[in-house]
């Protein structure tokens, strides 16, 4: 049916509730160019001051997920359900790197679409473009065919995955209406349900190196992330995990990497990053009926790390993505080195009581690790590891980090930015939950 798209907008403007078919016509107007800039934007405007019901935004986001190339599992005789995770995003969330090969080697098929660091976060893709030769953009068909041969992938999102989320985000953008719940919710559900997925994880994150500002709004996005894509035919548990601090003992590239193997080859796992990483799988699992209930799902998990499966699976996805054969045996030789390599120590003694995580996210950035426009080049031998967790005891020449800088000048920066970053008083701070909450539809 053909309708009026300023007729749509003033509808929204005076707070009335869209139709699926009115939605469907505007995501048809964006994708096909027949609308323009100023009326996605004024639309954007008016659902950013009225929002959207539940079935509006289950519609919006069923409208932008097919706005492009969508997935489809159901000729591709694969003998366990399609499982993902998505997080909000964070520093040193390095989760996606260990749990797809976990969920695969459960017998699961884990076709997972990640990003570039935005803003102070990290980005997935970033951290495994550390790998010489690593391909992140296989052709679809590469991707589907792989999904089924290795049973998990990590690529990047190509040009024709929800192509309509794209324009409207970069209006977002510039028009202030990027903070909305109902557009967030089905910019990122767009993206993921494309992938034709059985169940879907979201880690949505609390606290001050958190994408949303306060802890109201992540539950309210989590919720809205369960319910909608539960209702778009995705069985979605969302987690609100804690980002008062660094996840991973590193924040960076090629540092990252190096402690994703060294979590799945058990030379050492952060039980911070262990406990998230188990949880979030956990749900998937269950929701993809690969286990009972979560104590069994854990343990599958925690099996695949100890019988060496997991690495296994690791492995075999990077030497498919044109990664080294041995990459898991060379890593430590392989992964690109910085130049200056030492540690900022505490200066005082005391306990490690606050991190201010967004600084030292921008600190990585700064070193040369993220970008400041999209068109840098990151150098991804920077970083920090080692990083102590809140809580630690400290003398003044505890080394409270890792710094991985290209000069002294960067190392002395960086050392600065994180020192500042923490706060060290008097007496132990009280412990933190790692996971807040767990939501379901
Ligand atoms: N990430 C997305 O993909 N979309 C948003 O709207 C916000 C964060």
């Amino acid at each position: 049916m053909a309708f009026l798209m300023q007729e749509i907008i003033r509808k929204k403007r005076d707070n009335q509730t869209l139709s699926a078919e009115e939605i469907r016509f505007y995501i048809q107007g964006v994708t096909d160019g027949s609308i323009s800039e100023g009326q996605i934007a004024a639309l954007c405007m008016a659902v950013f001051f009225n929002d959207l019901d539940w079935d509006e935004r289950t519609a919006l986001t069923l409208a932008m997920r097919d706005s492009g190339e969508t997935l489809n599992w159901q000729h591709a005789a694969l003998n366990g359900p399609v499982l993902d995770k998505h997080s909000t995003g964070g520093v040193g969330d390095v989760v996606s790197l260990m749990l797809a090969p976990m969920l695969a080697a459960c017998g699961a098929y884990v076709p997972m679409i990640a990003g570039r660091g935005l803003g102070h976060t990290g980005g997935t893709l970033d951290k495994l473009e550390s790998i010489r030769g690593f391909d992140i953009f296989p052709s679809p068909e590469k991707m589907r065919d792989l999904v089924r041969k290795t049973g998990c992938v990590i690529v990047g999102q190509t040009g024709n995955l929800a192509p309509a989320d794209r324009k409207i985000y970069a209006t977002r953008d510039v028009t202030a209406t990027v903070e909305s719940l109902s557009l967030i919710t089905a910019s990122i559900l767009s993206k993921k349900l494309a992938e034709g997925l059985d169940s879907l994880v979201m880690d949505v994150k609390v606290g001050n190196g958190a994408f949303m500002p306060t802890y109201a709004l992540s539950r309210a996005l989590a919720e809205s992330i369960a319910k909608v894509a539960t209702q778009a035919g995705c069985r979605t548990t969302a987690l609100l995990t804690d980002m008062n601090e660094v996840l991973a003992s590193s924040a960076g590239n090629a540092v990252e990497v190096r402690e994703a193997v060294r979590y799945l080859n058990g030379t050492y796992r952060n039980p911070r990053l262990h406990e998230i990483t188990l949880a979030l799988g956990a749900e998937l699992l269950v929701n993809g009926k690969l286990a009972a209930g979560r104590d069994e799902a854990r343990a599958l998990l925690q099996n695949t790390l100890d019988s060496g499966k997991a690495a296994e699976y690791f492995a075999r996805m990077v030497h498919a993505q044109g990664g080294p054969a041995d990459f898991i045996e060379t890593f430590e030789d392989m992964l690109p080195k910085a130049a200056v390599v030492k540690p900022v120590t505490a200066g005082r003694s005391g306990y490690i009581c606050a991190m201010d995580t967004r600084t030292v996210g921008v600190a990585v950035i700064n070193l040369g690790g993220g970008r400041r426009v999209a068109s840098d080049k990151i150098d991804h031998a920077v970083g920090f590891d080692e990083i102590l967790p809140i809580g630690t005891q400290v003398a003044a020449d505890t080394p409270l980090a890792v710094v991985h800088a290209r000069s002294e000048a960067d190392w002395q920066a960086a050392a600065t930015a994180y020192r500042n970053a923490l706060t060290v008083g008097e007496t132990a701070p009280p412990e933190r939950p790692i996971i807040y909450e767990t939501l379901t539809a």
